[in-house]
């Protein structure tokens, strides 16, 4: 598997030369970020962009390199519960094969 690339945030207190407290967890962010598949990613940023609320989107946009549109689509997601979305086991490589349940031909 390929390391995804880790975006480095753009927000102005991370562009600034001076130390800042949101440096350190924007970068965290952006860490997990890297991790997630992408509709993962859309979903955690949606509802970090939730948690902070009016005018989040277009800085959460910044600080992770996500288009303002997806993270839109995963608000939408989010809100109507993730219906669309049907859960998937991620299984680590070398933790066996995922168990195929047999379908019974008539
Ligand atoms: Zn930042």
């Amino acid at each position: 598997m390929p390391i995804s690339e880790i975006h480095v945030c753009q927000c102005a207190d991370c562009v600034q030369p001076e130390e800042h407290s949101n440096k350190q967890i924007h970068k965290q962010m952006n860490l997990l970020l890297s991790r997630l598949d992408e509709q993962q990613r859309r979903w955690y940023v949606a509802v970090e962009t939730n948690r902070i609320g009016h005018g989040s989107l277009r800085w959460l946009s910044l600080i992770m390199g996500m288009d303002e549109k997806t993270i839109q689509r995963g608000q939408q997601e989010i809100e109507q519960g993730l219906v669309e979305r049907p859960s998937v086991q991620v299984r680590l490589s070398g933790a066996g094969p995922p168990r195929v349940e047999k379908k019974t031909q008539l």
